[in-house]
């Protein structure tokens, strides 16, 4: 193979049929940005926006903007949106809550609709907030379910009659590793489970089509890959077939059949509707919005194949120019195996990173000893994947990140 230059990505970003995209975002000057992962970058339309709600439909239609600039609809419409982006339909998906909180309502369904099985199955270092929940959920019905946790290569395997539903991370947090959507759906199906995937790092990142893989529920993150900004809401989705199976716990006014008839009693909405609790946050959602509307301009092939050169040049680089400096990637080469990152093992990792963000080079780390760099395919170039891996190599050989203020820990690593 020919020697990777900084010519070659410069040669990539001219030919790049998203290279103009970038345009659209706020991004700072002099500043590699590779979290996008974690906080997608600020769309050039976003403040505008959030000015408009606040100044005009807040402080001059006030509460008729509930029906006037249609606010009450923001769930069910940024859903519709959000729908097109992860290969559902319209009035299956609704922009709600947290992703923890979405979690709940999906797992709950998901048990209430498998009641003779006590396995929730998933991986054994999927992202905490999802293990958690199961926990908070299992212990909340009393009925003796089980978390079972298992390598990620060995959940097919592990799925029995006993598997009431198997809950899975489509692109590992940690490892950028890609599940195969629609085998691993069919295999729990093919078991009587049913499959609840959590999309935090797929929507808007890689193509996801859950009709197609057949899945029972799905959840996802506003923050991060679609650009909502921080706290952003998330999402649910819940297979039509499954809809009106259940009524899920957080039975709140806004997915009661008639919150404005102030019944006494519970009657929940038909369809996805009954999966909304309380008042959306209507500047949040307004935000998110802003993120998504950018996305649904771009073709999901496009975006996939740009996402993959960029992980893949900046690994080509790293293999390159990085031997022999105790790194190890930890991300799969396979292209149908890796998400949109790419992580590296360093056992100084936190100071490298910290040392890497302070020459403007912004990744972010998770523990212990992992290197995660995003390559949201939207606003960053190929020289950005070059340059990136530069520094990494410049901040290991001199050691730049032996220094004291490196190593002190911050909240929010
Ligand atoms: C980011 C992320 C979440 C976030 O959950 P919040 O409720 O928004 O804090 C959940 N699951 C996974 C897999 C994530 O990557």
């Amino acid at each position: 193979m020919s020697r990777l230059t900084r010519a070659h990505c410069a040669a990539r970003d001219a030919a790049d049929p998203l290279a103009a995209w970038r345009g659209e975002f706020a991004l700072p000057e002099g500043i590699i940005y590779l979290d996008g992962n974690s906080l997608g970058a600020l769309p050039k339309a976003t403040p505008a926006r959030i000015a408009e709600l606040v100044e005009r439909e807040w402080g001059q239609d006030l509460i008729t903007s509930w029906n006037k600039h249609g606010w009450i609809e923001l769930p069910r419409r940024l859903g519709d949106k959000l729908a097109r982006l992860i290969g559902a339909g319209p009035g299956e998906v609704v922009a709600a809550d947290s992703t923890s909180v979405n979690l709940f309502k999906t797992l709950a369904a998901a048990l209430s609709l498998n009641p003779d099985r006590p396995i929730i199955l998933s991986e054994r270092d999927n992202f905490p907030t999802d293990l958690y929940i199961a926990e908070g959920l299992m212990a909340l019905l009393g009925k003796g379910h089980r978390l079972r946790l298992v390598e990620g290569d060995a959940v097919e395997a592990a799925i029995d009659s006993d598997t009431a539903v198997v809950m899975l991370t489509h692109v590992h947090y940690r490892t950028g590793a890609m599940h195969d959507m629609a085998a691993v759906t069919a295999a729990a199906q093919r078991a009587g489970a049913l499959m609840l995937w959590d999309l935090a790092h797929s929507a808007g990142a890689v193509p996801v089509d859950l009709t197609a893989a057949g899945a029972d529920f799905a959840v996802g993150c506003g923050y991060k890959y679609l650009n909502g900004g921080p706290g952003a809401p998330a999402f649910l989705w819940v297979a039509p077939r499954h809809q009106e199976r259940f009524v899920q716990p957080l039975s709140g006014w806004l997915g009661h059949a008639a919150p404005f008839a102030f019944e006494a009693a519970y009657r929940p909405a038909p369809g996805i509707g009954r999966y909304v609790a309380g008042t959306p946050p209507v500047l949040s959602m307004a935000a998110l919005e802003a993120g998504v509307d950018l996305l649904l301009g771009v073709s999901p092939a496009a975006l996939r194949e740009k996402s993959l050169g960029l992980t893949e040049t900046f690994i080509a680089a790293i293999d390159q120019e990085a031997q022999g400096l105790g790194l190890s990637l930890l991300t799969p080469r396979d292209r149908a195996r890796r998400g949109g990152q790419v992580s590296l093992r360093h056992e100084a990792g936190y100071p490298v990173m910290q040392a890497l963000i302070a020459r403007g080079v912004i990744g972010d780390f998770r523990a212990p000893d992992i290197l995660r760099f995003g390559f949201a395919p939207l606003y960053t170039r190929f020289v950005d994947a070059w340059d990136a891996a530069a520094a990494l190599v410049e901040v290991l050989r001199q050691r730049g990140w032996d220094r004291p203020e490196f190593h002190r820990r911050a909240a929010v690593t």
